[in-house]
């Protein structure tokens, strides 16, 4: 590395490959047999050293390695993508590594700890074997008791668990068992994820009738659940740091900070976006047309968007206000140029009135009440 001034940068790697595709699933992910993956490994660190070699001056803080499920990789291919990102980030504090808590991907664990790797990110989803099943989730609750107890005994001191409320079949009460379990297993983080009918899920998919057998939570009642969740994970110690992430004091996730303070990240795999400069990029989405642009060694990058200061401020007014500590409205000015008031006073001061966003000289910040319909909020300053 040169002597010049380095630049702190995260780095997110995208693995497009699962067993099965869960039924709400929209990420960018397929089946694919172990050829598949090794090709893909090949051409994913080759994408990588590319360029870090193009880019010289950058530090890295965090990785994030994540999916698709990363834990599918077998120990060969993980190892070769450890090895990569040792070269690439040899400071970083903090990698994650997602993995589905499937039975098939225990032996992983020591080659992920061996590796560097220094949190895992679960994905428990629910601790409800009928809910779990109806989702299209490869484990029950069996195996994800029986992962994060082994993840414990080898060592792992930072583990994040995913749970999702509004599962076809969730009620209040079996939610409510899923969080007492999960914090009976003490992990240091959790992230919560309301499910949604996206388009491109095999569940906005299925015929209506059978839509209609899965007894889908309405909005109402995701939203006691997330209240439930938030109640209880607090009372247990947790802090709700981010809208949908609480963590114990100090195992908040890095790198998710960076994206919502603003901070510049590459990502490396289908779909993943980077933002460097004041531009975004997006590579290819489509799995199949990524291998193959990626077999030819070719630019993987299908879009490049270059934010004026005034739509780059926006999105740090958005981003930042899914922090419970708000934004630094003066920090912002200064960074973009722009006044808020100037550039998105009438939402801001619309969302005040309501009682849904509370304004200081210094700071705005999301009033508590707020958290559930955050997302009409951040489309209004957004727009
Ligand atoms: S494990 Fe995650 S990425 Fe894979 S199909 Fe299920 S929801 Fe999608």
């Amino acid at each position: 590395m040169t002597t010049q001034q380095t630049r702190s940068i995260s780095i997110y790697i995208h693995v497009p490959f699962c067993r099965a595709r869960c039924i709400y699933c929209t990420f960018p992910t397929r089946p694919a047999g172990p050829a598949t993956q090794t090709r893909y490994i090949e051409g994913l660190t080759r994408e990588i050293l590319g360029w870090f070699e193009s880019n010289p001056g950058y530090t890295v803080r965090t990785v994030y390695v994540g999916g698709g499920t990363p834990s599918t990789l077998n120990h060969g291919d993980i190892e070769h993508l450890l090895d990569t990102i040792r070269e690439v980030a040899p400071d970083a504090g903090e990698i994650t590594f997602e993995v589905n808590p499937h039975a098939d991907d225990l032996p992983k664990l020591p080659t992920l700890i061996n590796n560097g790797v220094n949190r895992l990110s679960i994905g428990v989803q629910s601790f409800n074997d009928e809910e779990l099943s109806v989702a299209g989730r490869l484990h029950d609750s069996d195996d994800a008791r029986n992962f994060i107890n082994e993840c414990r005994k080898l060592g792992y001191r930072n583990i994040s668990v995913d749970l999702i409320h509004g599962l076809p079949g969730q009620t209040l009460k079996s939610f409510g068992q899923t969080l007492d379990e999960a914090i009976k297993f003490s992990p240091e983080h959790i992230s919560l994820y309301g499910l949604s009918v996206e388009s491109e899920s095999r569940l906005a998919r299925l015929p209506e009738r059978q839509f209609r057998t899965l007894d889908l939570p309405d909005g109402d009642g995701q939203a006691s659940m997330y209240e439930l969740a938030r109640s209880k994970l607090i009372e247990a110690g947790y802090n709700l740091y981010e809208i949908s992430n609480l963590a114990k004091p100090g195992f908040e996730c890095d790198h998710n900070l960076v994206y919502w303070v603003g901070g510049e990240y590459v990502g490396f795999g289908p779909g993943a976006t980077s933002y460097v400069n004041g531009a975004r990029y997006r590579r290819i989405s489509n799995v199949d047309q990524y291998l193959a642009v990626q077999d030819q060694s070719k630019n993987t990058i299908e879009f490049i968007e270059s934010l004026s200061s005034r739509r780059a401020a926006a999105e740090a007014i958005v981003m930042g206000l899914r922090l419970a500590g708000g934004i630094d409205r003066k920090g912002i000015e200064t960074r973009y140029g722009v006044k808020l008031t100037d550039l998105v006073g009438e939402a801001l001061y619309k969302y005040e009135s309501l009682g849904l966003l509370e304004i200081s000289e210094d700071n705005i910040r999301l009033a508590d009440k707020a958290y559930f319909v955050s997302n009409t909020i951040f489309r209004d300053i957004i727009q």
